[in-house]
């Protein structure tokens, strides 16, 4: 479903991403983990479009992201072609981004009806029955400055959600959280993951979590894949060394 080819990405004179290559199947649920700084916030911001790689291929769904056909030649993507790709991607991040000035219910109507072309009685039915999912139908007209943190990034992916996504990416989505308030994220993250279909990608720092719910856990270190594997390959057999010292400061 997404495939990273020999992806190198610099911010000035700094290369965070050094030839990355990565797949990611359908329905899979990855684990990105790495130390601060290795690259992790950018491989899904290229993935959202929202960042352009200096060099290499990103394919989505088929879809080069940041080259499109034309004429037999690839030429850089226009926005159309942006917009439709993004319209299959969701995305949660640490500060939740929600509209201020929108009601919970309004936050997560407003893409499906100016993106998706949708009505506005089905997208009401729609996030209605999202936000449900997430625990929050009795919180419909309520503003997002009358929520907790947690409650703020249930209402994040509720509004992902009524998007139908093909692949959710999250993006340390509890770093910001009171600790208290982990847990309810991680249990609709993980109510999500066990509905099957949806391909997830999780940049996370909870260990247990990513153990719990990741079909694979992929290791960045110095711009590469330095290591990946099943949850208990990563995480509890392998004998990086590297990956040993970031672990270290999880136990
Ligand atoms: P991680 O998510 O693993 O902590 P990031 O992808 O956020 O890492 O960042 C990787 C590196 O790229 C960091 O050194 C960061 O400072 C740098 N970086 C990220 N975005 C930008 C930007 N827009 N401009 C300049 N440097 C950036």
């Amino acid at each position: 479903m997404v495939e990273y080819k020999n992806v190198h990405k610099s911010f000035g004179d700094v290369e965070v991403l050094k030839g990355l290559n990565l797949e990611i199947y359908p329905g899979e649920k990855v684990a990105l983990i790495g130390p601060s700084g290795s690259g992790k916030t950018t491989i899904i911001r290229m993935l959202m479009t929202l960042e352009q790689p200096t060099s290499g291929e990103i394919i989505f769904d088929g879809k080069n992201l940041w080259h499109m056909e034309k004429k037999g030649k690839l030429v850089p993507a226009n926005e159309k072609h942006l917009r439709e790709v993004r319209g299959d991607i969701g995305m949660v991040f640490q500060h939740f981004n929600l509209f201020p000035h929108m009601t919970i219910l309004q936050n997560c109507m407003t893409a499906p009806i100016h993106v998706k072309k949708e009505s506005k009685e089905t997208a009401r039915k729609r996030s209605i029955e999202m936000l449900e999912k997430v625990g929050l139908g009795d919180k419909l007209d309520n503003y997002p400055s009358q929520l907790s943190g947690g409650q703020k990034q249930r209402v994040a992916m509720a509004r992902a959600l009524v998007m139908r996504p093909k692949i959710m990416l999250f993006d340390e989505v509890t770093s910001a959280l009171d600790p208290e308030l982990v847990g309810e994220v991680l249990e609709v993250i993980r109510d999500i993951a066990k509905e099957g279909e949806m391909a997830m990608v999780l940049v996370t720092h909870e260990m247990d979590f990513a153990l719990d719910v990741a079909d694979r856990v992929i290791f960045l270190d110095n711009g590469v894949v330095a290591e990946q594997g099943t949850p208990s390959e990563v995480l509890e057999e392998s004998h990086n060394e590297r990956l040993q010292q970031f672990l270290h400061r999880f136990r």
